[in-house]
């Protein structure tokens, strides 16, 4: 049998820091990085080039292989604490913006661009008081834009600095996590690869990311491990001209705002904001559901941000993901797929057509979705919240609750099963580490690159490194 000091399972930014951390400090660890996915320079996604619709492969190359769900991202590198994870929960907030500004220096030293969006503070203050003004809460935050054209190249430079030390093996995910129970603790002591092979290793790191958040799911009841409640985001992508929210974006490139809707008191918010981006289809395990882009170089005259709604159900109820595939199920069976709409329809009780959202000023950047009713799809309560959303952000940017502004639907956004971690963020088993968006500690490419690093010290500092 093999044997390693540390087994890093996924090779999204949560495994690739980890295996970059180890690497640096712990010099002469022997470590095994395993992706179930491809190797960077393979990964393929068929639609859009042969296919205009997702022909649903066995492995999806847009999530899985060398950089996870983070290689084809936009690579938006969101460098305050308060976004993109969770990790204010085991850090407090200066440890962690110190971990942010060290991932974001190892970013940039592989090639992110210098430039940072959101560093006028005067400009960002005054902003916030606007936006009290008008019940909505902005989050300031700093971004680093890599672009979805240089995310590849940034990760292929991560996986040459890596090959020399570490070994990578691709295609053959891990299947069990491997433990030896004592009469008083439980330690790690291997994994087994699909394969049928055995590899035995002093450590592991799970790092599978969202899409290997249901085998996560299998292995953690299996081992018995506490897990925790979690919510579910529905809502909508909103488009709107770019010109709209051009003083907003100027200044922080991604405004994050918060607000409680008056009617139910839910936290609406905005994410995922692309100045003069695309709004784009996103196949999850046979449902389609939209999402948004925003290009280095390749811009268009409109600017796209999702509004979304979270829910965390109470007691009976613990499938916040099949509810939030049910609903996005319900859209793709009445529109086949995306569904668009302009607001003004949307208030008047009626359709878009086609000829409708010919006739608006903002014409949309996704070509393919289906003019339709969302009133029949999204529940009640969530419309209600988006449309007072909608209504407050117009204060703060006149022309956001426009007729002519397009709604897509649905936009969901599922949390993985959150696990109860140290602030080392190891489970109850001695030596298991849990990381990255599949562990409930991230949202983003900065917090599961931090977490990363964050179990890769803890390893190291148990190996006297
Ligand atoms: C379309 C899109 C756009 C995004 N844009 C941004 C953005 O601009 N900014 C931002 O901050 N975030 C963005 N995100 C989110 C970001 O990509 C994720 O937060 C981040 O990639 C999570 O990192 P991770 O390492 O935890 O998991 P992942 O990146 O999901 O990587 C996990 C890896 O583990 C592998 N794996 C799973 N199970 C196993 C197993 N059993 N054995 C072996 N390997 C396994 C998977 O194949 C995958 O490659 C985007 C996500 C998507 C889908």
């Amino acid at each position: 049998m093999k044997k390693y000091d540390a087994v890093i399972v996924g090779a999204g930014p949560a495994g690739i820091f980890s295996a970059l951390e180890l690497m640096e400090d712990g010099k002469g660890l022997k470590i095994l990085l395993v992706e179930k996915g491809k190797d960077i320079d393979k990964r393929f996604c068929p639609m859009g080039e042969d296919e205009p619709t997702c022909t649903k492969c066995s492995e999806c190359d847009l999530l899985s292989g060398w950089g996870g769900a983070g290689a084809f991202s936009d690579g938006k590198l969101t460098l305050s604490p308060e976004v993109g994870g969770f990790l204010t929960r085991y850090l407090d907030r200066g440890t962690l913006q110190s971990l942010i500004d060290y991932v974001d220096a190892v970013y940039v030293r592989f090639g992110a661009p210098a430039e940072i969006y959101g560093g006028n503070v005067d400009a960002v203050r005054e902003l916030e008081g606007v936006a009290l003004k008008n019940d909505l809460i902005l989050i300031p935050s700093r971004v680093r834009h890599i672009g979805t054209e240089l995310c590849r190249g940034v990760l292929t430079r991560m996986r040459e600095a890596l090959q020399r030390n570490v070994d990578v093996s691709f295609k053959s995910g891990v299947e069990k996590i491997l433990t030896n129970d004592g009469p008083s603790a439980r330690r790690v002591s291997g994994v087994r690869l699909a394969s049928g092979e055995e590899v035995s290793a002093d450590v592991v790191i799970l790092a599978p990311g969202r899409e290997g958040s249901r085998w996560l799911e299998r292995e953690v009841k299996v081992l018995k491990l506490t897990r925790l409640q979690n919510p579910v985001d529905i809502g909508v992508r909103v488009e709107i001209p770019a010109s709209v929210f051009e003083h907003l974006t100027s200044i922080t490139y991604e405004p994050k705002l918060i607000f409680y809707s008056k009617k139910f008191d839910d936290k609406v918010r905005t994410f995922c904001v692309n100045p003069y981006g695309e709004v784009v289809k996103e196949y999850l395990k046979g449902i389609c559901t939209v999402n948004g882009h925003s290009y280095g170089q390749r811009k268009t005259n409109n600017t796209n941000f999702a509004l979304l709604v979270s829910t965390i159900f109470t007691e009976p109820f613990n499938e916040p993901i099949s509810y939030g595939r049910y609903i996005a199920r319900l859209a793709n069976f009445l529109g086949q797929g995306v569904i668009v709409q302009r607001l003004g329809d949307l208030h008047s009780g009626r359709r878009s057509t086609t000829e409708r959202i010919a006739k608006g000023i903002v014409q949309p950047t996704l070509k393919d979705a289906t003019p339709g009713d969302l009133s029949f799809i999204i529940p009640y309560r969530y419309l209600s919240d988006i449309l007072e959303m909608l209504e407050a952000l117009d204060a703060l940017a006149p022309g956001v609750n426009s007729r002519h502004t397009l709604l897509y639907g649905l936009e969901v956004k599922f949390y993985s099963m959150q696990l109860r971690l140290t602030d080392n963020l190891e489970t109850e088993i001695e030596n298991l580490f849990a990381i990255g968006d599949g562990a409930g500690v991230s949202r983003g490419l900065v917090q599961a690159s931090v977490s990363g690093v964050m179990a890769a010290r803890e390893v190291l500092r148990r190996m006297g490194h």
